[in-house]
């Protein structure tokens, strides 16, 4: 019997707040919505290609020590596989497969003509060194050569991979290939030719696309406060650039526990205590606060940047926000969902907030194709439009079914593949 990816019921929450359980029940309202029937679902819930690959370590000390690692692409009708490479010691299959499905959607939303896909390796890349990272990264990459290319998938930084592991598997593959194939992965340094603006794009996308869901209730990010959870590559940018746009930004975590402030904290200074510390625990002239506090803070906006499933039912009763912006892929549960669009929070889903790495990428991607590399303002300009085109689609179809931000950024993603299948035919 073969596995049924489909989620049974698109009314109920699932039980399991699993990071592939709630991309699932996402897919299943879509599909509820769009009134399409089952065998088009299973299609859309089916990852298209998996792989699972052993990744032996020669570890600095001279011991041998295994990992596993995975490439699924959910999705390839509207182009090549495209999604980040996650190293983190929870990686398994099934929260492979949903990131590669929301990265399907996310591409579709945004319009950019790719699929989606994913990668990861089960690895914690705190314990290792730059060597072993190294070598992991140039192993895991030759085992999957034959999945991955600049017209098969295309892969990005995610979780506990950086621009550096992206030349690594850069290198890797063209060194393979006999020749240089930037065009392989996206979010490279600007030495091998990354883009100017993709370190930073995921969180102007989400500062964009927050200031056009206030702007809808009439409200300026200067006019509010905001709590962002998660200090990494989204929720760094996003808090410093909220904060240069006027927003009062009261607390920020990272996987150590998190600081704040009512007054607003410091962000600059912030920023420079981390560089020095490695963590925002510890900066003067604020407060500990954890995590799950954080997210229950008195604020206008909160920004989940850290990891899936934090906005679980229970959480999701004690956000006091009016607006949630993710960052993150996949931060609220469907039954979290559920209980904020009770409460009437505005939800700017994963799919399109956080769509702006994505939209760099793809044109980091078209500059490395065309060899050609555009000026900073021309990707600037470029990515604010495409956000908010993508955001105005969204918010336009919300009001007009009567639907949730998600409900309606899932069913133009799951319409627009959906097409693309369709056109395509089935072969044979
Ligand atoms: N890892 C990022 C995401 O989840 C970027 C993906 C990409 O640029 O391919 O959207």
């Amino acid at each position: 019997m073969p596995h049924d990816y489909r989620s049974p019921e698109p009314d109920d929450p699932p039980a399991s707040s699993a990071p592939l359980a709630t991309a699932q029940h996402q897919l299943a309202r879509a599909v509820e919505i769009l009134s399409y029937d089952e065998g088009l679902h299973e299609v859309l819930a089916t990852p298209r290609r998996e792989m699972r690959v052993a990744v032996p370590l020669r570890r600095d000390d001279g011991r041998v020590q295994v990992f596993t690692g995975y490439r699924v692409q959910h999705n390839i009708s509207r182009g090549p596989g495209k999604g980040g490479l996650r190293y983190a010691p929870g990686v398994d299959i099934d929260e492979v497969r949903a990131l590669a499905m929301w990265m399907t959607w996310k591409c579709a939303v945004v319009d950019v003509p790719y699929g989606g896909a994913k990668g990861g390796v089960t690895i914690d890349p705190h314990a290792h060194s730059a060597a072993e990272l190294e070598r992991v990264t140039r192993r895991y990459t030759s085992e999957i050569m034959p999945m991955i290319g600049p017209e098969r998938d295309i892969m990005a930084p995610d979780i506990g991979t950086d621009e550096r592991t992206m030349a690594w598997v850069m290198d890797t593959y063209s060194v393979n290939r006999g020749f240089t194939i930037p065009a392989v992965t996206t979010g490279k340094p600007l030495a091998v030719g990354g883009s100017l603006g993709r370190p930073t794009a995921t969180s102007q996308g989400v500062v964009h696309t927050a200031r056009a869901a206030l702007r809808a209730d009439g409200v300026e990010l200067a006019e509010v406060s905001a709590a962002v959870q998660g200090f990494g590559k989204v929720g760094s940018h996003a808090a410093r650039l909220l904060h240069e746009a006027g927003t009062r930004v009261v607390a920020v975590s990272d996987q150590y526990g998190g600081v704040q402030r009512a007054d607003g904290l410091d962000v600059p200074a912030l920023l420079e205590h981390v560089a020095g510390t490695g963590t925002v625990t510890g900066f003067g002239d604020a407060d500990a606060v954890s995590n799950t506090d954080l997210l229950a803070l008195d604020v206008d906006v909160l920004v989940p940047a850290a990891v899936e499933g934090v906005i679980d039912g229970d959480t999701a009763g004690r956000v006091k926000a009016r607006w949630v912006v993710e960052g993150a892929n996949g931060p609220t549960t469907s039954e979290g969902d559920r209980v904020l669009a009770e409460r009437g929070v505005v939800v700017v889903p994963d799919i399109l907030a956080n769509a702006g790495g994505v939209v760099v990428s793809y044109f980091e991607w078209v500059q490395a194709n065309q060899a050609y590399w555009w000026t900073e303002q021309e990707i600037a300009e470029r990515l604010e439009q495409r956000m908010l085109a993508s955001h105005a689609s969204v918010s336009a179809l919300a009001r007009a079914e009567s639907v949730t931000l998600r409900e309606a950024a899932l069913t133009i993603g799951v319409r627009r593949v959906a097409e693309a299948h369709q056109i395509r035919g089935l072969y044979p």
